[in-house]
């Protein structure tokens, strides 16, 4: 395998577009060399520009769920595209994907917008609206797009990215209640409105709540997190965590916000509300319902959303929401969306999680993976670690033994996400020879990894 054209590729795109990448997990900073430029996909592969068949483990962070180029999204995003891309003025095909929506989760109605950041800004104006309230809850290692407001030891690309540097972060993430941006050019008084506790945490949470609950817009929560790696929301004395935090809310007056951009019928036909059935306020997705275009939604009750302009007085807005395109690739995707789907989703990833198992035992390396519905992400922790509640100990993964993993995993043509904190995505598409593709690979790069 050479990387040749990738590295051209590479030096241009640094001239024009700093770092080379329009989003920064994508510049491989965390395990070093120099990012694949993707030509074109298809089924579970990708392949790059120079000409390297991979099999795809990112499915574009989590949009792809069908796998590249599925005909019948093809098919129907070229009908749309072949009416005109763009109106600016309401369509049949918005209104299908918002009932599509609708029909799958407890929301009552949906206000369409083109990135899951934009859904999780706007729902946040939102609940503070309807509160009256400033303050929001976040957890650390959550992450919710680039919102000034959340950009307070937020988990994906800024946990190994950010200026904080690790240390920083989880001195951040110690630092409970103290919100610091995460970003320079967020201003602290934003943050200065949101209150970062530790996941898992409710005692946490309960503390928070006793001295601020009447202050408190909103609690914000990643339904299941994958941001900082996947973690599942605990149970104890029989309560869901996520049950829990819609318990604290409604007794202090503060609306539950469930974030399923990631989650939102990827880990079941309706995302982890599928599987915990804890009713939220309000709620985002993303990803999957956009079938691989820009595509994101926010909704909750119809009481709530009708503050919203042009009914109520709260303003949001988008040029290209509910973009015709989008929308015919978010409506077919979710309709081709059955219970199937889950099962065999499930089945793959239970052979990809004991292949990892195998590979890593028999190295002997030490790690803990984790699981929501079919997502699911691999630690490298060290061996006293036997879970990983909170953001607090993901932070303690080997990253340069994952870097070391994920680059013999490449040269053996499997492409997982380019950091240690991201969950690996799987599709319908990525069948018996794709999945024993990367079956294989795991042990040589379990053994690069344990060397490294
Ligand atoms: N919320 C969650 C849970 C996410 O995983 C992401 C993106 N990874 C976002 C929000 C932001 O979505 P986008 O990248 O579309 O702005």
């Amino acid at each position: 395998m050479t990387d040749q054209t990738s590295r051209e590729l590479f030096e241009r795109a640094q001239q024009v577009i700093p770092g080379g990448v329009n989003s920064p997990v994508r510049a491989f900073r965390a395990v070093g060399g120099t990012p694949r430029f993707i030509a074109s996909a298809e089924g579970p592969y990708l392949v790059d520009a120079d000409g390297d068949r991979l099999v795809d483990l990112v499915c574009s962070w989590g949009p792809m769920i069908l796998g590249h180029a599925h005909p019948e999204v093809l098919g129907a995003v070229t009908a749309a595209a072949g009416r005109g891309t763009s109106y600016g003025a309401p369509t049949r095909a918005e209104i299908e994907l918002a009932e599509l929506i609708v029909e799958r989760t407890p929301v009552e109605q949906v206000r369409l917008v083109s990135s899951g950041t934009e859904a999780t800004m706007s729902v946040l104006r939102l609940a503070r609206a309807a509160t009256g309230r400033d303050l929001v809850v976040k957890f650390a290692g959550c992450y919710h797009g680039h919102v000034d407001a959340l950009l307070a030891s937020a988990g994906s690309g800024v946990a190994t990215l950010s200026g904080l540097g690790a240390e920083g972060a989880r001195r951040a993430a110690d630092d409970a209640a103290l919100a610091t941006p995460s970003s320079p050019g967020v201003p602290g008084a934003t943050t200065a409105q949101t209150i970062v506790l530790p996941y898992n945490d409710r005692e946490a949470v309960r503390q928070a709540f006793a001295e601020l609950g009447d202050q408190i817009a909103c609690l914000v929560t990643e339904a299941a997190p994958g941001n900082m790696g996947v973690v599942e929301p605990g149970v104890e004395d029989g309560e869901h965590f996520n049950a829990f935090l819609a318990r604290v809310c409604r007794e202090h007056g503060a609306l539950f916000v469930s974030d399923e951009v990631m989650t939102g019928f990827r880990v079941s036909r309706s995302g982890q509300y599928g599987v915990d059935g804890v009713q939220p306020d309000l709620m985002t997705f993303g990803k999957v319902m956009g079938g691989g275009f820009p595509a994101a939604a926010f909704g909750g009750r119809a009481e709530l959303m009708q503050l919203l302009s042009p009914v109520g007085s709260v303003y949001q807005a988008g040029t290209l929401s509910g973009n015709p395109v989008a929308s015919a690739a978010g409506a077919t995707t979710l309709r081709l969306l059955d219970e199937d789907v889950y099962t065999r989703l499930g089945r793959s990833a239970d052979t990809l999680r004991s292949a990892v198992a195998d590979a890593f035992a028999a190295a002997g390396l030490p790690h803990v993976t984790q699981s929501a519905g079919s997502m699911f992400s691999v630690f490298f922790t060290p061996a006293d670690v036997t879970a990983v509640p909170d953001y607090a100990t993901a932070q303690r993964q080997d990253t340069v033994a994952h870097a070391a993993f994920f680059h013999a995993m490449l040269d053996a043509g499997v492409y997982l996400p380019p950091s240690a904190y991201e969950a690996w995505f799987l599709s319908t598409a990525h069948d018996e020879q794709a999945l024993s593709t990367v079956v294989e690979a795991l042990p040589a790069a379990a053994r690069a990894a344990a060397a490294a």
